[in-house]
């Protein structure tokens, strides 16, 4: 401990030997409200509940029925409520699903729910955004499908874990509202397991949660499952998030494990053996649990019921997209910096002075070769995991794109780049950097509703992109006529002197 003489301990080292905390081992625990901060969680915008209910299924002592909340403007998502018989207040438990094939169907919400009902509690399953009749474009955030999703949502400073917590306070707000409710708390396995920890940093309600098959928190990006669970800024399990827990936790794990680091004591660890899920006997633990906290009932004993997901179908779930909703009022800024290590072949066809082909077609090939112009047609090999890494490690992914461009152009001493489409962002990133020869851009993308996620590529999504004044601003010119793109670069003294033989006078 002499040792410590010498170091200049700041504010936060004093604060955390004053209150002993350091003696115990455990890390010094982050500031809570950095995760509501990464997440981007303040930058949506929430609309009134309107909750809409549909018919019963009748159980045994509760019902069941789909339950649809507006938690957008124009955008809703479905859950399903299941409420014990009787006038209450019953204590609720929002349930968080993972990544089961299925949002509040799957069996990983239904078991858990079906038990808590039996024996007295409230359980309302949330779908998050994309999942069952919420599935729908430009609303996905999960795995590959939802890659667009994630990177529009972080464009705008926000993230698809924040829309995920959107949703369940939205269903905190449900059960808030109904006199038959009482204490809340939250629960789920896997994904849902990591919303719920994140829920208790942005909504108070809650008095614990329960994780089931939990992950390792924050994600990280190469790391396996589903992105959407990313929190940017914070690329990596980090003991300080654990250690800054707000309220109880109990942390179910299906594998031999020992704690993860941080957990504070207030967190309770068990291991469950079994497989990824929500056990049968991680929901007896869950059950127990809660009666301590919330004053439910005891397990009741037998297999649970498995309601058809027909039956738990709302009847709307709204029309709004992301891109609708996106209005940052201080949305990130991209300053490019170009990767110019970033792997990428040309195959270059034609006579002439060299042009770089970027996201072009064979309209556009034929107008530069008709110019007089050799079309060298960039190809940029994508890493599946580079989007989502760029997301979480904020370095954005389109500087591999803009990097690759600018390296081909100095490399086949091109004397103009003509992009089309998603590749007009990596242009104008390219043409940051000094010596960057003139582009023309063809069918520019000016807004989120305009990019087509099977034709173009999910980096299009820079940050602040769709916010900026004069997004194209370094281009020569945008058009939509391939031939009158390839004339406007002809005309350009780089390029008019390379055509005609004449050196370039600078
Ligand atoms: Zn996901």
């Amino acid at each position: 401990m002499v040792r410590l003489r010498r170091w200049s301990p700041g504010p936060a080292w004093l604060l955390t030997a004053a209150l002993g905390v350091g003696c115990t081992g455990g890390p010094e625990p982050a500031d809570p409200g950095r995760v509501a901060e990464a997440a981007g969680f303040d930058v949506l915008r929430r609309a009134a509940l309107s909750p809409m209910e549909g018919p019963v299924v009748r159980y045994d002592g509760y019902v069941v029925r789909p339950v649809s909340l507006q938690v957008f403007e124009g955008f809703r998502v479905s859950a399903a409520l299941w409420l014990p018989d009787g006038p209450g207040p019953h204590p609720g438990v929002l349930v968080a699903h993972g990544h089961f094939g299925e949002g509040k169907s799957a069996g990983e919400s239904q078991g858990p729910a079906h038990a808590l009902a039996r024996a007295g509690y409230a359980a309302l399953a949330v779908d998050t955004p994309g999942v069952e009749e919420g599935d729908l474009p430009g609303r996905r955030i999960h795995f590959e499908a939802g890659a667009h999703g994630r990177a529009l949502l972080a464009s705008a400073g926000t993230s698809a874990m924040a829309a995920q917590l959107h949703g369940l306070v939205a269903g905190l707000d449900y059960l808030d509202g109904r006199p038959d409710v009482g204490p809340l708390a939250v629960i789920g396995a896997s994904g849902g397991a990591v919303q719920a920890l994140y829920l208790l940093f942005v909504d108070p309600r809650p008095v614990g949660a329960v994780l089931a098959s939990y992950v390792p928190m924050p994600r990280e990006a190469r790391a396996g499952g589903c992105a959407c669970d990313g929190l940017p800024g914070w690329p990596g399990p980090d003991p300080r998030l654990l250690a800054a827990t707000p309220r109880p936790t109990l942390w179910l794990s299906e594998l031999e494990q020992p704690p993860p680091e941080g957990l504070p004591r207030s967190a309770t660890h068990r291991v469950l053996p079994g497989g990824h899920g929500y056990s049968d006997a991680m929901v007896a633990a869950t059950l127990d649990w809660l009666s301590d906290r919330l004053g439910g009932g005891e397990a009741v004993e037998g297999p649970v019921p498995y309601t058809d997901p027909a039956r738990l179908r709302s009847r709307s779930v709204g029309t709004a997209r992301f891109a609708d909703l996106l209005h940052p009022e201080d949305p990130p800024r991209w300053s490019p910096a170009p990767d110019l290590d970033a792997p990428y072949t040309v195959d270059c066809a034609g006579e002439g002075p060299r042009v770089i082909l970027a996201g072009g077609e064979a309209a556009d090939r034929a107008a530069l070769e008709a110019a007089g112009f050799s079309a060298c047609t960039l190809a940029v090999r994508a890493d599946e995991v580079g989007l989502d890494e760029g997301l979480i490690t904020q370095r954005p992914y389109v500087d591999r794109f803009a990097g690759a461009l600018a390296a081909a152009a100095a490399r086949e001493r091109a004397v103009g780049v003509y992009a089309a489409r998603a590749w007009g962002v990596a242009a104008e990133g390219a043409a940051s950097l000094p010596e960057a020869p003139p582009y023309v851009l063809r069918d520019p993308l000016t807004r989120p509703q305009d990019v087509d996620p099977a034709r173009d590529p999910a980096w299009v999504h820079a940050p602040g992109w769709w916010w900026r004044e004069d997004p194209y601003a370094k281009a020569v010119v945008t058009g939509a006529d391939p031939v009158a793109l390839a004339a406007r670069l002809a005309a350009t003294p780089e390029a008019a002197a390379a055509l005609t033989g004449r050196e370039v006078t600078p």
